[in-house]
């Protein structure tokens, strides 16, 4: 099978047995999505993965596995931990109009449905987007992360502190 290295895929490009692309995600990603969107979670991270896509008429499957780690704050105590990622997902996409159209009732209700516009696939837009959806809504350094004692401000994962 044909192997891509680039993220932006000519829609063209993709032959009808499917197209494999590799993802190699390294800093240089990262610290660019966040300066095009500060609010994201996660600072550095190594992402590796493939992405195969397949053409279904206009529609384009895209069946992916990520696997790496993302550093994420602990929601309880704040501190910076390493999160592994590893992880499968299946979307697919098809042409416009965009989500001010509306949800379509797809008849596969198990897969991920989401648009691509113009003749050329953003891979990369696609991956972030799944990478945001791995991100937990409250992330964890550990189950029993002991937090940060609301009064003197210890981490208690480091320190006892002598409040009540
Ligand atoms: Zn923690
Ligand atoms: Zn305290």
């Amino acid at each position: 099978m044909l192997k891509k290295k680039s993220l932006r895929v000519p829609i063209t490009s993709i032959p009808p047995e499917g197209l494999e692309v590799e993802v190699d995600l390294g800093d240089k990603y990262f610290s660019r999505w966040r300066e095009e969107d500060p609010g994201l979670e996660f600072s550095t991270a190594q992402i590796n993965g493939a992405a195969r896509l397949e053409k279904h008429g206009r529609d384009i499957l895209v069946r992916g596995h990520l696997q790496g780690h993302l550093q994420l704050a602990c929601s309880r105590c704040v501190e910076n931990f390493d999160a592994p990622v590893d992880a499968d997902f299946d979307l697919l996409l098809v042409p416009g109009p965009g989500p001010a159209g509306g949800e379509e009732e797809l008849s596969a209700p198990d897969l991920d449905l989401d648009y691509y516009s113009g003749e050329t696939l953003d891979l990369e837009a696609v991956i972030r987007e799944q990478i945001i959806l791995m991100v937990p809504l409250k992330p964890l350094c550990a189950d029993n992360c002991k937090g940060i004692c609301p009064r003197c401000g210890a981490v208690l994962n480091l320190e006892a502190c002598t409040c009540k």
